[in-house]
């Protein structure tokens, strides 16, 4: 049933890509993003998805949109093979008056495990169709869940190295320990003195660097998600919760369902979108932000404009500026006008802002709906969640929730809301135990032992063994030194950490 998807850069049509090849470059090489003109209902009918199991599912969308990887069932069964807590891999809770989609049931706690997953053995599948034998080296910096995702997916995987930067001081506690006792030996951790920022920027200047210098037998790739193989394995999710309304009988098949989605590089947001395009019956896709609600403005007024505060708030993962794969929805958006694009993409680099016309910005309003809320709104959200419903919420998950209430207030059609939940709230258990009106006076692993206490809610073993684990990874840079760190790394043979 699968029709041919070639990919281009979302700035230039000539510039094209099979998938596999996306996968591996990540980036197209004007800087735009891979993008395809033929994800469409056409030969794929979502209803004879229902009934079919979480991984089958996944064998079947993936295959569509990254046609080009061989044996995706293999792919799908062994990245996911023992690493979710359930086979259904992101179960469908009722709380309330909605739906809460579980995403962080898997290895590191965050949504990011259903896309990283994968993406190793995606990357190994890719090599093999391109014919490619150059070792991978993933460079990585994270704000604090990327990281730990990525090293989970990416350690011990023949053919590829990863090495991830984060801000010294600027992740959580229990983040930070879940990078630097990570184990494998193709693996490797740093701090840069600096903030995310300063981490990003000098990734990306390594990636330009190496454009021009010879790095024999080694090629560099990126595990964020503007690589398409960490897009596709979300679009999955979406089609599981709908199944799920179906089979409780919830929905008719062919009703409607609205989603709302805790935002930052709008990635997951997208992928909901992408399912839409398949032919899921989604209804609105509300864009959830904290403080830094740069989409909201957007999404109201049609001018993004990143020249503002950067706001640091409970919900790290969503404190973002530019949200990158915003520029696949307006190319998809503006009926595939890569012009329009690329004049966007430039002024938003030359003057920080720009603003899309009329006709672009009503049809991202057919499709998305948004809100934003403060630190202080998300921890009465957690509070009233735990007290009315004794459902415990991370800090990301409750700004969602928070936007989904007024969404349904507005909203009288009866289709159901669904709020994803992306990570767990032992991740950010002081945040959380503070909303709950306990005091905090420090940030160590005891935070994890107390919100147990006071709920009852299970820890995840793989947070709770974290304090006995080694702390394997103790380098600290400044960031003008990422690029003669990577080079180092690159030439160093033995990766084997202490
Ligand atoms: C990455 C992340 C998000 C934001 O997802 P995007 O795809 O970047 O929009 C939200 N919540 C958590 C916990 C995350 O780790």
């Amino acid at each position: 049933m699968s029709q041919k998807i070639l990919y281009h850069s979302t700035r230039d049509r000539a510039l094209t890509a099979s998938s596999s090849r996306a996968v591996l470059e990540g980036l197209a090489p004007d800087g735009g993003l891979y993008i395809s003109d033929a994800v469409n209902a056409e030969g794929f009918d979502y209803r004879a998805l229902l009934t079919c199991t979480a991984q089958e599912m996944a064998e079947a969308i993936l295959s569509r949109l990254l046609p080009d990887l061989p044996e995706m069932g293999d792919l799908v069964r062994q990245g996911y093979a023992g690493k979710f807590e359930t086979e259904e891999l992101t179960p469908l809770a009722k709380v309330g008056d909605r739906y809460v989609l579980e995403l962080f049931r898997g290895p590191t706690s965050a949504f990011k495990d259903v896309a990283l997953s994968l993406l190793p053995r995606f990357i190994t599948a890719a090599k093999r169709a391109e014919g490619v034998t150059d070792e991978i080296v993933i460079l990585t910096a994270t704000s604090g869940d990327t990281g730990k995702a990525a090293l989970e997916g990416f350690h011990d995987v023949d053919g590829t190295k990863i090495i991830v930067f984060y801000p010294y001081g600027g992740v959580s506690p229990v983040q930070q320990a879940q990078m630097t006792t990570q184990e494998g030996n193709n693996v490797c951790v740093c701090a840069v003195r600096g903030n995310f920022d300063d981490a990003q920027t000098g990734v990306k200047n390594v990636f330009a660097a190496c454009r021009d210098r010879a790095l024999p037998g080694v090629r560099l790739s990126s595990a964020n998600s503007i690589n398409i193989g960490r897009l596709a394995p979300q679009v999955v999710y979406y089609f599981k919760a709908y199944a799920e309304l179906v089979k409780s009988g919830r929905i008719a098949t062919g009703d409607k369902v609205h989603f709302v989605v805790p935002t930052g590089n709008f990635g997951d947001i997208l992928a909901g979108y992408y399912a839409k395009l398949l032919g899921l019956p989604v209804g609105k896709l509300v864009c959830a932000s904290n403080r830094n609600d740069v989409l909201t403005e957007f999404l109201t007024t049609g001018v993004y404009d990143r020249r503002r505060p950067f706001y640091k708030t409970t919900s790290p993962s969503m404190d973002i500026l530019v949200s990158s794969n915003l520029e696949r929805m307006l190319y998809l958006a503006s009926g595939g006008d890569t012009a329009l694009v690329a004049a966007l993409m430039r002024r938003l680099n030359e003057e920080g802002r720009y603003q899309v016309p009329d006709t672009l910005l009503s049809a991202l309003q057919e499709t998305f709906a948004c809100g934003c809320c403060d630190d202080a709104q998300a921890a009465a959200l957690i509070r009233r969640v735990w007290e009315k419903e004794r459902y415990l919420c991370d800090p990301h998950t409750a700004v969602a929730y928070r936007v989904a209430d007024d969404f349904i207030e507005k909203q009288t059609d009866g289709a159901p809301v669904v709020v994803l939940s992306t990570a767990s709230p032992y991740k950010f258990p002081a945040a959380v135990l503070s909303a709950l009106g306990e005091t905090v006076a420090d940030e160590g692993f005891a935070l994890m032992d107390r919100l147990h206490d006071l709920t009852g809610v299970p820890v995840p073993p793989q947070l709770a063994s974290l304090r006995q684990k080694k702390v394997r990874h103790t380098d600290v840079i400044d960031r003008e030194e990422i690029l003669s760190y990577v080079l180092g790394k690159i030439g160093q043979k033995d990766w084997e950490a202490k």
